[in-house]
């Protein structure tokens, strides 16, 4: 699988790339964090809906709404297997993220 660049230094711009901040996705039935969402292009005029699906519990994030340029990146439960663009006539495309369980297992205490 392809290495995601979660771990360019934060502090440092390169290629253009800024620090917009970081979405973390999580599973709206079990809390699990599925994916990590840099962006790395604030000043993009473009939003991206952004949707995961959880190996978790089988269910997936609620939608999250992402102005401007991203990178996907993992999590130490869930790393990314694809993505699935879904082009919308109301303008905002829709990425939805195919996952897998990842290093750690979920949920990381028994409750
Ligand atoms: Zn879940």
């Amino acid at each position: 699988m392809k290495k995601l660049e979660i771990n360019v230094p934060r502090n440092r711009e390169s290629k253009g790339l800024k620090d917009g901040g970081h979405v973390i996705l999580e599973c709206s039935a079990c809390g699990a964090p599925l994916t990590d969402c840099w962006i790395t292009k604030p000043d993009f005029n473009i939003k991206t809906k952004l949707q995961a699906e959880c190996p978790h519990c089988g269910d997936h994030s609620f939608e999250e709404i992402i102005k401007g340029g991203f990178h996907l990146g993992i999590t130490d439960y869930t790393i990314l297997i694809d993505q699935v663009y879904e082009e919308s006539i109301t303008g905002n495309n829709k990425v939805f993220i195919q996952t897998a369980k990842g290093a750690k297992s979920w949920p990381d205490k028994p409750l």
